[in-house]
């Protein structure tokens, strides 16, 4: 259970609010909550609020559900009397601040604090597999990775834990800063630099700026890991104390040698400088994964592990839902990458796709990439011709917009047939026509192009 530990005073202390109601000796044994549906004996309550709700509305109903303590910024009536609620001035900054409070009292010997543009949540679950061979080890769940879910974060760890891994995302300048100084992590890792989040930071080098930030916040004796064949190396170097740790490529600390890959996933030899090497059998797809995986090898390393448990805890690596994963649904092999898309990872996973064995028709079902500002037409083009380039059979490109037109028209021209289907519902059915036991299909696209129906619709079992 989390928090035997924490009472009301405490949340006092650590948020500077002031104890109106109830017990300062009240527990809390049964975590932190911002949702009031969550609401139940024992929890935690922040009354987040945003421009459509008013969270402390809903903070006396939670109190009577049980909530052992409720911070609010405004008090409301109807409080249970067993309910401690505490007032601050701004609900957010008392949870960011019970968390920074909370990161030191836990004090994990080894924490790991992970950002870039793709590919955080992947190197976050290698990463938990890797470190839990060797430790009592706890992480971000799912994607809880902005000013409110680091924070969460943070206060799921527990005294007894290790070691922990927290996943930092960002959408805007100066976003990083204050959940680097809530994270304070000794091991920094940037896993790319690419073109997510164009819209609101203009340019790459912006981009680049803001990811060093984690770079910037590492003490001497901490490590900076990042992709050794990163165009932005030399700005990384320049921003960090910390010992630097390049991974990848042929200059790496840590490398992967003889690189191959079938359906099951990728298998190589992980060489790890002046520590030896060892075997790897990746259940995953894709460069990108190895160079996940590589990043991941790299924080074990630095976190004293060896090359065999490293390469163990890899081996047994499971990742989030909808990240290429490759099921068969009656002999079509459907490779599920759902999950989100910018154009670096889009052209991650129709390479990868491309080279898997095949015995009918490769098809690739994209939507729209989203948040990509002034660049999105371009983008959206590039993905098109990438398509034909990489020799696929079919495109399925949904959405009617300027972006999607873009990139079915890019994409013309080779010997891939290109289809445009206005809906999700249009796109299932020109699959469901032209798709036969043998073909291989792959499915991505932005979060809100909700690609995932298609694929459910044309394949229910998967
Ligand atoms: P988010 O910003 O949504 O939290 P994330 O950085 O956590 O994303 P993942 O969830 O790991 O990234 O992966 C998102 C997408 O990027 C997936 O489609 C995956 O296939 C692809 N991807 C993963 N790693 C990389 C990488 N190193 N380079 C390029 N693409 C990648
Ligand atoms: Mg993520």
């Amino acid at each position: 259970m989390i928090h035997t530990s924490l009472t009301a005073q405490q949340v006092v202390d650590a948020t500077g609010g002031a104890l109106v109601a109830g017990d300062a000796a009240a527990r809390v044994t049964g975590g932190i909550l911002t949702d009031s549906r969550q609401a139940a004996p024992g929890t935690c309550f922040f009354a987040l609020s945003g421009e459509r709700f008013d969270g402390n509305a809903f903070a006396p109903e939670a109190s009577q559900r049980g909530v052992s303590v409720a911070v609010v910024s405004r008090v409301e009536e109807g409080f249970s009397s067993s309910c401690a609620v505490v007032l601050v001035d701004d609900v957010l900054e008392a949870l960011q601040k019970l968390a920074s409070w909370w990161r030191s009292q836990v004090e994990p010997l080894r924490v790991v604090g992970l950002t870039g543009s793709s590919g955080k949540t992947s190197t976050k679950d290698l990463l938990l597999g890797v470190l839990g061979q060797a430790f009592r080890v706890t992480g971000t769940q799912g994607n809880l990775n902005n000013h409110i879910g680091v924070p969460l974060s943070i206060l799921r760890a527990e005294k007894e834990d290790e070691a922990a891994v927290w996943e930092m995302g960002m959408n805007h300048a100066g976003e990083l800063a204050p959940l680097c100084a809530m994270v304070r992590p000794q091991i920094g890792v940037i896993t790319s630099i690419g073109s997510a989040h164009l819209e609101f930071l203009k340019s790459r080098e912006a981009i680049a700026e803001e990811k060093c930030t984690v770079a910037r916040c590492l003490p001497e004796d901490g490590f900076m890991i990042y992709p050794a064949d990163c165009d932005f190396v030399e700005m990384i170097e320049a921003s960090t104390r910390a010992k630097l740790v390049p991974v990848g490529g042929s200059r790496g600390l840590v490398r992967a040698e003889g690189l191959t890959s079938d359906r099951d996933g990728c298998r190589f030899r992980l060489v790890i400088e002046d520590s030896g090497s060892c075997d790897v059998a990746l259940p995953l797809h894709g460069r990108h994964m190895v160079s996940n995986a590589l990043l991941a090898a790299a924080a074990g390393w630095c976190c004293g592990m060896d090359a065999e448990s490293i390469a163990r805890g890899l081996g047994e690596a499971r990742l989030t839902k909808g990240r290429l994963r490759c099921l068969d649904a009656d002999g079509v092999t459907v490779v599920d990458d759902t999950y989100n898309a910018n154009p670096e990872s889009m052209k991650a996973a129709l390479e990868t796709v491309a080279q898997f064995p095949c015995s009918g028709r490769r098809a690739a079902v994209l939507g729209r990439m989203g948040e990509l500002g002034d660049a999105a037409v371009q983008e959206h083009a590039g993905i098109g011709a990438f398509v034909r380039a990489c020799g696929y059979d079919l495109l399925i490109v949904t959405g009617c917009d300027a972006d999607t037109a873009a990139m079915a028209e890019a994409a013309q021209g080779g010997s891939v047939r290109v289809e445009q289907a206005s809906t999700a519902e249009d796109a299932a059915s020109l699959l469901a026509a032209a798709v036969q036991p043998g073909d291989l299909v792959l499915f991505k696209g932005s979060r809100s192009s909700g690609m995932e129906r298609v694929m459910h619709q044309v394949f229910p079992s998967s």
